[in-house]
């Protein structure tokens, strides 16, 4: 599942800069700097952030490998189950393989009934995920110095809230933090099936986000000349175009592209229809190849229209300035995304979205040079393999690729699609094989709020309840497994398990 071959470990060592601070990682500022020493980027753009890039996969690959020793410590169960003294062995292997310790009631009596390697499985999934968030809000892995930069940059740009939309789809899910390198702190992620976001629930958050301007000043003063950038990212496969596409949109990339602009284009007319008065937002499309991470920008023209023909492509930008020196590449960045809006013969974006756009697109610089470095340019995992399915309202600690599937929603039945689409894909990944699909149930909530968090776990219980009535079949062969869990997000702690799916008691397994 994971690329972590012998020849890119090496490579990684020895493309280590020298002399590089820890300090001015990932800064604007650090970045000029780092420029300078732009020789030592040993075949890489003179752009890309060396050291960010080493830290990111050092992330990636400790919770992918994670992960991916559970299904050979299972096999290695299943394969000694009828020695004598299994339980007590089995620990030793959990311990060694996983490093923790299973149910006990998961292992008695494999002398007599065949191990339940399907709730051995979901529990594992559950057991190591719920050890990678707990890291995750601890020791924060993936934070950025440069959050509140970046506010200020975004600002300056003419913008004052971030909100992006991807697919729901795993190959997705690292968008923030390593396809677009922006701090995931500042950014608004909300992901649904072929970025089909929802436009009431949109609205709904930009007037919270225009209520808090007025009565708090944040994240700046109402009457500050920003606006709410709205961005929907959608998908292709260069390789495998017709087969490893948006599955929302049948693989067409081009429907993919055309519907995610019609729903922002949705989302301007509501606010504009239900705020007269000049409130208006901004809208900014993404595609990414999930290949290869690179992005296609489609920028707006000066009216704020996009075209879905129409983008700047991150590999062709990396090839026209890659040969530079660093202190010329910025500049040139810059200039390349002028020039290129100029042909399509539309008028410039405004200035702001053109240094955003810079950004972005420097940001995905280092991302290219990631899949190159440790992914050999192209991902392995080209498809689906996803570990779980998230459902409900939270997962900021999920930012890497092809760990989760995504499922934002209030109600199974108000999110039915996206749950479909889900179960689907973990059909052809888990229960095809006879292993069941587990699901995370997570419901975030406002702990200053009376009563937030009784609600959150009660939706909690009725996500849970309506995900199992409505895949009984699967349900019932135990081939879906759900753990519930809540997170106070003001208290910025660590998520609970409230309750799951698993019979870990004597009385229940029996
Ligand atoms: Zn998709």
């Amino acid at each position: 599942m994971f690329n972590n071959n012998a020849r890119s470990r090496r490579h990684l060592q020895r493309s280590q800069p020298p002399q590089r601070s820890v300090r001015t990682q990932g800064r604007t500022q650090g970045r000029a700097a780092n420029v300078q020493g732009w020789r030592s980027n040993s075949g890489m753009h003179p752009l890309t952030q060396i050291d960010e890039n080493s830290r990111l996969l050092r992330y990636e690959q400790q919770v992918k490998q994670a992960f991916a020793r559970i299904e050979p410590a299972l096999r290695q169960l299943s394969a000694m189950q009828n020695e004598t003294d299994f339980a007590e062995r089995a620990q030793q292997v959990a311990k060694n393989a996983l490093g923790f310790e299973l149910p006990e009631v998961l292992l008695a009596d494999s002398w007599v009934k065949p191990l339940d390697i399907g709730q051995l499985y979901a529990w594992c999934v559950f057991e190591t995920f719920s050890q990678m968030s707990d890291d995750f809000f601890a020791t924060k892995p993936l934070a950025d110095a440069n959050d509140g930069e970046f506010q200020h940059f975004l600002e300056q740009c003419g913008f004052h809230t971030l909100d992006v939309s991807p697919c729901a789809d795993g190959r997705l899910a690292h968008v923030i933090r390593y396809v677009l390198r922006l701090p995931y702190k500042a950014v608004r992620r909300k992901s649904y099936a072929g970025a089909m976001f929802d436009v009431d629930d949109s609205l709904q958050k930009w007037m919270e986000t225009e209520m808090l301007r007025y009565r708090e000043g944040r994240p700046n003063q109402a009457d500050s000349p920003t606006r709410y950038l709205k961005i929907a990212v959608y998908h292709h496969s260069s390789s495998q175009p017709d087969t490893e596409g948006c599955a929302a949109h049948g693989s067409d990339t081009q429907r993919a592209a055309e519907a995610a602009l019609e729903r922002l284009q949705d989302f301007r007319q509501a606010v504009e229809n239900t705020f007269c008065c000049g409130a208006s937002i901004d809208l900014l499309l993404i595609g990414i190849d999930t290949d290869n991470d690179v992005i296609r920008l489609h920028l707006p023209n000066a009216d704020g229209e996009i075209d879905t023909a129409v983008h700047i492509d991150g590999a062709e930008l990396y090839q026209a300035t890659a040969a530079t020196s660093g202190e010329d590449a910025l500049g040139l960045v810059r200039q390349y995304i002028e020039d290129k809006s100029k042909t399509r013969g539309a008028s410039l974006p405004a200035e702001g979205m053109l240094r955003l756009a810079a950004r972005l697109l420097c940001g995905n610089i280092s991302q290219i040079d990631y899949v190159r470095q440790y992914h050999n340019g192209c991902y392995q995992d080209i498809g689906h393999q996803e570990c779980f399915i998230g459902m409900g309202i939270g997962f900021e600690e999920v930012q890497l690729r092809n760990l989760t599937y995504f499922a934002y929603l209030q109600t199974v039945e108000e999110g039915a699609k996206d749950v479909d689409v889900g179960i689907k894909i973990f059909t052809g990944l888990n229960v095809n094989r006879g292993l069941p699909v587990p699901v995370v149930i997570r419901n975030d909530y406002h702990g200053q709020v009376p009563g937030a968090r009784a609600r959150a776990e009660a939706r909690c219980h009725q996500l849970g309840a309506a995900l199992h009535k409505r895949h009984g079949d699967i349900t019932e062969r135990g081939l879906l497994h759900t753990l519930l869990m809540v997170r106070d997000c003001n208290a910025d702690g660590r998520a609970e398990i409230i309750g799951s799916s698993l019979k870990l008691n004597r009385q229940e397994a029996h």
